[in-house]
């Protein structure tokens, strides 16, 4: 990256602008190497800015929420990681025909939407109780749980993109499968949409606690992870073949296969990215020699994988 880039970025970001930040910090997994450059934006507009800027220097621009579903990679990720900050964390209730409108900008937390919701009464996001990570990543992710996924409840995104600015899509327009978004091209998130029905507030805290009790006894908390590793094949449970081909608590460095739950790894003692990929490899190669399943990532694996990961 160009010394005319940095000093045009710090002109305008200021302090907000960090070179070689390592993304560590940033992820659950705290597992990551260094980010050319870190930029934190406040608001769409500033967001715009720095797409142009990046477009017009030529480097790639990569976002990251909470960092609850990525591995990054030891050598880090070449270009920009920005991040979206307090400004574009609002959330708005409105009335709607259904009941409510909720709309969230994509930096605010899942959790804090999932927790307001249900003091208003309001059903539709239950199954998200404990889902860690940002607005903006859960959608990209479609996070889901327990029979229920964010694209049940969307109603409408908006986002930024360096050549239209910023755009709006309805939910007709919007693609999702499991744990899967289909994101238009170069599109950041900034706000999302939600339509929620109004609800029985028992019911809503019974549903909300039932999941959380799930969660709890079955996912190994305490150790640093990025939740579950692959997706679930259609028809069975990435965990149950992980832990059926005898993998749990197989350690390759610092990370190990959850004796807690064979579909997450942990960072028990400063794993490196290398060492969390290479139990991944080893997990596919084992599922798919022993019950021919070919187990595909959840989590994705961000940055320079290139040379020795
Ligand atoms: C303990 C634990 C439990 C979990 N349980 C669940 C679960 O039950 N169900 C589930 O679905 N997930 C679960 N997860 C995974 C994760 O929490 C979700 O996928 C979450 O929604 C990711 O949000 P994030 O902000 O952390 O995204 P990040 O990990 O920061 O990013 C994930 C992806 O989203 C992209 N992204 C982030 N923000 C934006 C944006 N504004 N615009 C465009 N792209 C964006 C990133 O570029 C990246 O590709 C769990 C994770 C942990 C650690």
């Amino acid at each position: 990256m160009s010394a005319t880039l940095h000093d045009e970025l710090r002109k305008r970001f200021g302090e907000r602008v960090r070179f070689d930040e390592p993304l560590s910090r940033h992820t659950s997994f705290r597992i990551g190497g260094p980010a050319d450059v870190w930029i934190e934006v406040d608001s769409a507009q500033e967001l715009h800015e720095l797409q142009r800027i990046a477009r017009h220097g030529e480097v790639p621009v990569f976002v990251i929420g909470i960092g609850t579903n990525v591995l990054v990679s030891d050598r880090g990720v070449r270009g920009i990681v920005v991040k979206l900050g307090r400004g574009l964390g609002a959330i708005e209730w409105e009335p709607s025909p259904q009941g409510m409108r909720v709309a969230a900008g994509a930096a605010a937390s899942f959790k804090k939407v999932v927790l307001e919701a249900a003091a208003r009464d309001l059903s539709g996001l239950e199954f998200a109780e404990g889902i860690p990570g940002s607005i903006g990543g859960g959608l990209l992710m479609n996070a889901g749980a327990f029979g229920g996924e964010m694209s049940d409840v969307v109603e409408s995104i908006e986002g930024v993109e360096a050549e239209r600015g910023v755009s709006r899509y309805p939910r007709s327009e919007l693609r999702f499968g499991y744990r899967y978004f289909d994101l238009p091209q170069g599109l950041i998130i900034t706000r999302v949409t939600f339509g929620l029905r109004p609800g029985v507030h028992d019911e809503i805290r019974a549903r909300m606690a039932d999941a959380k009790r799930r969660r709890e006894s079955k996912q190994p908390l305490g150790l640093p992870n990025a939740g579950s590793i692959f997706k679930n094949p259609p028809g069975e449970y990435a965990g149950r073949l992980i832990d059926a081909v005898g993998l749990k608590g197989t350690r390759c460095g610092g990370a190990m296969v959850s004796e807690a739950h064979a579909n997450f790894i942990v960072n028990v003692d400063g794993a490196r990215a290398a060492d969390v990929k290479s139990l991944m490899d080893r997990i596919v190669s084992e599922v798919w020699s022993q019950k021919r399943v070919r187990l595909v990532p959840e989590i994705r694996l961000v940055g320079d994988w290139e040379i020795g990961a």
